[in-house]
């Protein structure tokens, strides 16, 4: 059987891109340098790909920012307002990503979503009445022979059609179907200009077959593909699809002209059984997606190879494949010195990945696989103690009862309670927790880490730096303060490295959106808490104010869904663990005196499954709990705060009501605030502080931008149950735009008071 991948990373073994990326940001290095590195790196990936003996290799999943927009840009839709900047292609092209403010002009960016289940985002293409769909690029083909010229024959890989009309934003009164005949053409044309260039076979990448498909999206995408298939001449065309199955249109997907379908056999739940009961065109090829793309765990030959054999019996022609691009996955193990090999030998980065395909291409070859060594090494591994269980965490979860995730008494008292006992002002102002993780604070963390300074004297340097962050609030006249959150590398990572049970690698970095990268704590074995984690920071900041002070926790759902999880037993069990640690230390805080606590779920809606079906079978059912049994505990006066990045959660509403938290703070402010109508609908009964301006652009809003904002938002949601605040952490921002962009916050809050007073 021959073997592919869906995609492969892009920032490099060393996140290269990423710096020579920032450097760009920074002018320090010329588009010509930035090019140059982006050749490098795809030559690099390319030729790693071919040694490990890879059949398809895929080309232009390469991005300098995101693929989705680069699909955009390479289809010419490019919203007028970067346009008018007059920007050089390049720039107009970050101005699209990052948002511009200089000398051409002062736009935001579009807006960023997260990719499907993941903790990608994507750029959301914006298309007006007045864009006119073209082939505008030629991003695909230079990559192709870049490529070819090395003597390496690649699988040119595209965002479909399909999914890219489902995820733009349409401004106008037109909407994907009006676009639909040229962006139709002008994938005829594109393809075109890659059979001339010699390609064979070009992936479409359409996972939005995988989400709950309507009627008219399927006459859409048959409209769509009726065209490129009919024109596709002896160009073969593998339609991919990942992240679920595709039980809405099985056999209508399997009875259109292409050469080639990738389904995806880790998070398609349905597929084997689409298969079984619909079967598989002889004619075509199946990509098997059974390496999963998305964890990090070494795969089971075992299961892999019931799967593939299992095809192969039927007659089907296969192609080993990994279920997603392997962009959700860091590069490589070889970076990582510190593990025993104990651990290292269950893992599987993305170049070993394609070790794991190289070798089920053997075993699939082979005559007799169960002999064969690769075979038994990996059955072994799978039947070894891993010494990941600790009885009393197992115990304490199966004791856990049904009142423990009501938190009593009921909102509306504990509202009352609480009112009184704040007192703050109308449209209370507030900040999610982090403030700018400037160089020196990363420069002492890590000297810590090696052992560089002493205990006190980091502590000292952090007591300085709390203090410096409070005064400043104090001066802005922010009303709820937080601490700042200096002492924490990640959000998720700070509180691993607390509890027992989790492992964290030296440089496994993964692209959560253009040059940000996050590297996930690995969750090994059971969980618990081992000593209080925040308390102290708390305290000692809470000591400096007579404002309230937030104490900061990370929530157990995302702890899990930023996390890389076990596989051997159920996620839910897992994040229940996680869930009665966070527990213990809301207590502690409380138990110091600290008034207003916030646990972060800022990942929650990510690994809502992609179909509406599954939503409350499969994970709302226990995530929504595992948040209330984290702050059921506490004391009615005691204010729970939670915070999600994206609003996306309109159609989750209720669910995010019933958290039961006190006050949720979200970001608003890129998409539109199209979340207020429907607070407004389902009458939101938590306090809300739909984030007033967007921190992951470098912009200062403006006073009046942020009043605007918050008219809007008075328009939709109560004023007794409106908070201010940005729309998420600033630890990625400078000091130099955080300040001016509070105090235009506070300034614009202030005036709406006295307006609405
Ligand atoms: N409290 C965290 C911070 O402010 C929340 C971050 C997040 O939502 N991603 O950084
Ligand atoms: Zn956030």
């Amino acid at each position: 059987m021959k073997t592919s991948i869906v995609g492969f990373p892009r920032v490099g073994k060393l996140r290269e891109l990423k710096f020579v990326t920032e450097k760009y940001f920074r002018d320090e290095v010329s588009e010509q340098e930035l090019k140059e590195e982006g050749r490098k790196l795809r030559e690099e990936h390319w030729t790693l790909q071919k040694e490990s003996g890879l059949d398809y290799i895929p080309s232009n999943e390469f991005s300098y920012y995101d693929g989705v927009l680069d699909a955009a840009v390479l289809f010419n839709i490019i919203p007028n307002r970067y346009q008018e900047l007059r920007l050089s292609e390049q720039d107009t092209y970050f101005a699209m990503a990052r948002g511009y403010q200089g000398d051409h002009g002062d736009v935001k960016a579009l807006a960023m979503k997260k990719w499907f289940n993941t903790n990608y985002h994507y750029m959301v293409p914006e298309i007006e009445d007045s864009t006119q769909i073209r082939l505008a690029g030629t991003k695909p083909l230079e990559e192709y022979k870049q490529a070819k010229d090395l003597g390496i024959e690649t699988k040119p890989v595209l965002v479909g059609p399909f999914t890219l009309l489902k995820l733009a934003h349409y401004l106008g009164e037109k909407k994907a179907k009006d676009f639909r005949d040229d962006l139709a053409a002008s994938y005829v044309e594109l393809l075109g200009e890659l059979a001339d260039l010699g390609a064979e076979l070009v992936q479409l990448d359409e996972p939005c077959l995988v989400k709950d498909i309507t009627k008219e999206d399927l006459t859409l995408f048959l409209q769509l593909y009726s065209t490129i298939l009919e024109k596709k001449g002896s160009l073969k065309i593998l339609l991919q699809t990942y992240f679920g199955d595709i039980r809405d249109c099985y056999q209508e997907i399997v009875g259109l002209d292409f050469d080639a379908i990738g389904l995806d056999f880790i998070e398609g739940k349905k597929t084997l059984e689409l298969l079984r009961n619909y079967g598989f065109p002889k004619d075509k090829v199946l990509f098997a997606g059974v390496i999963n793309g998305k964890n990090i765990w070494r795969n089971s030959y075992e299961k892999s190879l019931h799967i593939l054999k299992d095809l192969e019996s039927k007659g089907i022609q296969t192609v080993v494949s990994s279920s997603c691009s392997l962009l959700h996955v860091p590069f490589t193990l070889e970076n990582e010195t510190k593990w025993d090999r104990s651990i290292t030998e269950h893992f599987s980065f993305a170049k070993e990945k394609l070790s794991e395909l190289a070798d089920l291409k053997k075993l699939t070859e082979s005559a007799d696989y169960e002999k064969e060594e690769s075979y038994q090494k990996n059955v072994a591994l799978f039947a070894k103690d891993r010494q990941a269980e600790d009885p009393a965490v197992q115990a304490r979860v199966a004791a856990i009862k049904e009142s423990d995730f009501t938190r009593l008494p009921a909102f509306d008292d504990r509202e009352k309670v609480q009112k009184e006992r704040f007192q703050l002002p109308l449209l209370p102002t507030t900040t999610i927790g982090s403030f700018p993780q400037t160089a020196d604070v990363k420069a002492e963390r890590t000297k810590k880490k090696k052992g560089e300074i002493t205990e006190e004297e980091y502590n000292t340097f952090m007591k300085d730096k709390i203090a410096e962050c409070v005064k400043m609030q104090e001066d802005i006249g922010i009303d709820v303060l937080v601490h700042g959150e200096f002492e924490r590398n990640d959000m998720v990572e700070y509180f691993g490295e607390n509890m027992s049970g989790f492992l964290f690698s030296e440089k496994a970095w993964v692209q959560s959106y253009g040059t940000r990268c996050v590297k996930p704590p690995i969750i090994w074995g059971d969980v618990s808490r081992k000593n209080p984690i925040t308390v102290t920071w708390s305290s000692y900041a809470a000591g400096l104010t007579d404002h309230p002070m937030k104490g900061m926790l990370t929530g157990p759902v995302t702890i899990l869904n930023w996390s890389f999880p076990r596989e051997d037993i159920s996620i839910k069990e897992s994040t229940y663990q996680i869930g009665l640690a966070i527990r213990d230390e809301v207590l502690d805080l409380e138990k110091n005196g600290i008034s207003i606590i916030q646990v972060d779920e800022a990942a929650l809606r990510e690994k809502l499954p992609l179909r509406k079906e599954d939503w409350y079978t499969d994970y709302l059912d226990w995530a929504i709990k595992a948040f209330r049994l984290v702050h059921s505990g506490v004391k009615p006066e005691t204010q729970i705060h939670t915070h999600m990045c994206y609003s996306e959660f309109t159609d989750i509403i209720r669910a995010i009501d019933d958290m039961d938290a006190d006050v949720i703070t979200f970001e608003a402010s890129r998409s539109n605030l199209e979340i207020l109508d429907s607070l407004q609908e389902n009458r939101f009964q938590t306090e809300v502080g739909p984030g007033v301006y967007d921190i992951h652009s470098p912009r200062v809003p403006s006073e009046e931008e942020i009043y605007a904002a918050l008219e809007k938002m008075l328009a939709k949601v109560e004023k007794t149950k409106l908070w201010v605040n940005p729309d998420c952490g600033l630890k990625t921002r400078g000091n130099k735009e955080v300040k001016p962009s509070l105090e235009n916050m506070v300034k614009a809050a202030k005036r709406m008071r006295e307006a609405i007073q």
